[in-house]
């Protein structure tokens, strides 16, 4: 996978961010207006009971100073029948806290007496509290006064209902919490996704014209005018690089045929002059060494043609059926008198068949090149594995040695054009082979990597991906 690829999986996806973001604040809205709902629906419903409470109070204050003591008890009576002992309560108690009349107090244990709450105040004040009764798991609106000199009156009303009901308006407030939660992470996650489809096309684009197909353009369209904007300068520009490329390698091409021609000429003259014999002793070996160099430049210029035709793609290949495991052992067959002079142990290693539809010729050229090298570079004693298989429905060729192994600093360069290790420098070659070996692979569709060997040395590995082989 390309460099560009990898960058554009490292971090958060934008989609995945923007799922959080909107989750996040219409999370926060969620709560924020629940809270704002939920204390204005309390304050309402608490000041409503304590309207009712203070009606109650003036009416039972009238009649404890109008009425006598019977219509006193009959009232108290009536008003806890009427609510319920439970939810309701009155009490009214003399200065030193004793009881002189009350409703059913079974209910409703351990209530402070209006004595301790309206400690030292004149007569006439009230004051409502919340209670808390833990034992009945529920909470109470009290409401204390000081009816006259003598005599303290409570009345209680449970906040049960009201309770129940708040605990309802908070799992209602929690599932609209959740569903807020999820309503803009859906939200965030949708928009992310439609701006970014054209971007993701961009990107696609851009890899895959740094994996080498320079016609490849973005075709989305209608995504909004800032990512149409984008779109349209990236096809301009991926244009640009197209023809500024296709040009320069004419004008490689231009020269390298502009070159064979006076070279032939050259080599011919100094093969004259040996043969015909009109140059002796030393000149006669100036004039081999002539020969010899002329034949080195010329095989540059070739490959480097070859290379310019593998590079145009599918048409350009003579494409046949071909089994790999048998082009392994003819590679390994080519090859045998070489290894075996340097003492290198060739192997090659097939399990069966590996059909494909490929160039033989030019397979045959990219698989010798990475054989060629595994045995020029690595030293005598060393082994050199090729092997063909299939992988995931991908036919797939290896050509591994326990040579020397590949400098990472050198690893992404070595399928440049004219590039050589400084290493290698002493050994024959001209930097070639391997961006051939490439452009082949890259003209049936296919790839080519080169990687540090488990134990020591290099594998490349051609692949030729599934649907592109026979
Ligand atoms: P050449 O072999 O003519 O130098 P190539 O394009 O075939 O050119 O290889 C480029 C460079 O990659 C080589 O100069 C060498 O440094 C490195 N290389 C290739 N194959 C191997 C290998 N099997 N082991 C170590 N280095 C290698």
């Amino acid at each position: 996978m390309s460099s560009a690829a990898e960058g554009h999986r490292s971090g958060h996806s934008l989609a995945l961010q923007l799922a959080v973001y909107f989750s996040g604040v219409f999370g926060l809205i969620a709560i924020l207006g629940s809270l704002l709902l939920f204390q204005l629906v309390r304050s309402h419903t608490l000041e409503e009971i304590d309207d009712d409470i203070l009606r109650q109070k003036s009416e039972l204050v009238r009649i404890l100073h109008d009425g006598d003591a019977e219509t006193v008890r009959e009232e108290f009576a009536a008003i806890a029948m009427a609510s319920g002992t439970t939810d309701y309560f009155v009490r009214l108690t003399d200065a030193d806290g004793r009881v002189i009349q009350a409703s059913d107090l079974k209910a409703w244990p351990d209530v402070p007496f209006a004595r301790q709450v309206l400690a030292g105040e004149v007569v006439g004040t009230e004051r409502f509290q919340t209670l808390e009764l833990p034992d009945l798991r529920r909470q109470a609106r009290l409401l204390s006064v000081r009816v006259d000199a003598e005599r303290y009156l409570q009345i209680g009303v449970s906040l049960e209902d009201s309770v129940l009901f708040f605990d309802l308006f908070r799992r209602v407030g929690l599932l609209i919490l959740a569903i807020m939660v999820g309503l803009g992470g859906l939200t965030g996650w949708a928009l992310a996704r439609k701006a970014m489809t054209g971007v993701e096309g961009v990107t696609a684009a851009a890899t895959r014209i740094a994996d080498g197909h320079f016609d490849e353009r973005v075709q989305v369209a209608g995504q909004g005018r800032e990512i149409d904007s984008l779109v349209a300068a990236f096809n301009t520009m991926a244009g640009r690089v197209q023809t500024v490329l296709t040009e320069m390698r004419q004008v490689n091409d231009n020269i390298a045929h502009d070159l064979r021609s006076p070279l032939t000429r050259i080599r011919g003259l100094a093969e004259n002059a040996v043969v015909g014999g009109s140059v002796v002793g030393e000149g006669a070996e100036i004039a081999g060494s002539i020969v010899e160099e002329c034949d080195r430049l010329m095989q540059v210029i070739n490959t480097m043609l070859d290379i310019t035709e593998a590079e145009a793609g599918l048409g350009g290949l003579k494409l046949a059926e071909l089994d790999l495991a048998e082009l392994v052992g003819q590679v390994v067959e080519l090859f045998a008198g070489v290894a075996e002079d340097k003492g290198v142990a060739l192997a090659g290693e097939v399990a069966g068949p590996v059909p494909v539809r490929a160039d033989r010729r030019k397979l045959q050229r990219a698989l010798a090149n990475l054989v060629d090298n595994a045995i020029k570079y690595s030293p005598a004693g060393s082994r050199v594995r090729v092997t063909a298989s299939r992988r995931d429905g991908s036919a797939v060729l290896s050509v591994s040695d326990t040579g020397p192994g590949i400098a990472p600093d050198d690893l992404p360069r070595i399928f440049d054009r004219f590039f050589r290790s400084d290493r290698s420098r002493h050994q024959p070659g001209n930097g070639l082979g391997l961006s051939l070996a490439q452009a082949v692979a890259h003209a049936h569709g296919g790839a080519i990597e080169a990687a540090p060997a488990p134990g020591g040395g290099s594998v490349f590995t051609l692949v030729f991906p599934a649907g592109k082989v026979g």
